[in-house]
């Protein structure tokens, strides 16, 4: 699945768990959301983090030995080792998996609430959606077996265009409910209609 297609559902999901008040809206939660939604694919040479910061495989491995030669503590450890994993990681394998995610949270736990949430929201809406194409991903690894949804979409084709498009209209949607002025105008029915919906989550 195309980068811009995983930021437009990370958006999608994240705006619907603000609307729905299960998380406090910032610029860091956003900001954090839409790294994270992109964050998976570091370990490809045309992820969009790569690309835009030119870094390559050998570029993680030069940082996890940087980092240990700066200072060798608990934490520098922590951040050499996911620097390897990336460096030696296969497209698709760890950084695509559950142990990700959950290494993502714990690694995260120090940070601003806002921050850590946008991050694990983000980088678990990529997982979800790449579990969704074709080419499937390595949800237990180590583990190497392949897991994919039943039913699937091929990235670049009309279902990822069709899904992208969608996310979009929720975000949006979402956006708008967001804004005060927006809600004014609208029926006082409907908003209490979207009130109920919302005590539902
Ligand atoms: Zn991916």
């Amino acid at each position: 699945m195309k980068g811009e297609t995983h930021f437009i559902i990370g958006m999608a999901v994240t705006t619907t768990l603000v609307t729905a008040n299960v998380i406090v809206p910032s610029i860091f939660l956003f900001a954090s959301a839409a790294a994270g939604s992109y964050l998976p694919d570091i370990d490809h040479g045309n992820g969009k983090i790569n690309v835009s910061l030119g870094l390559t495989k050998v570029s993680y491995l030069a940082l996890a030995i940087l980092v240990l030669y700066y200072k060798v503590n608990s934490e520098t450890i922590i951040i050499a080792l996911v620097l390897l994993a990336v460096g030696f990681s296969h497209h698709r394998g760890i950084t695509h998996s559950f142990l990700a995610l959950v290494s993502l949270f714990c690694i995260t736990d120090n940070l601003p609430g806002s921050i850590q949430a946008g991050l694990v929201v983000g980088y678990a809406t990529h997982l979800l959606s790449d579990f969704c194409t074709d080419q499937g991903i390595e949800l237990l690894y180590p583990w190497g077996k392949n897991f994919r949804a039943p039913l699937t979409i091929t990235t670049g084709k009309w279902g990822e265009r069709l899904v992208a498009g969608c996310c979009s209209v929720i975000a949006i949607c979402n956006i708008l409910l967001m804004t005060p002025e927006f809600r004014e105008l609208l029926p006082v029915e409907w908003l209490d209609f979207t009130s109920n919906i919302k005590g539902i989550f």
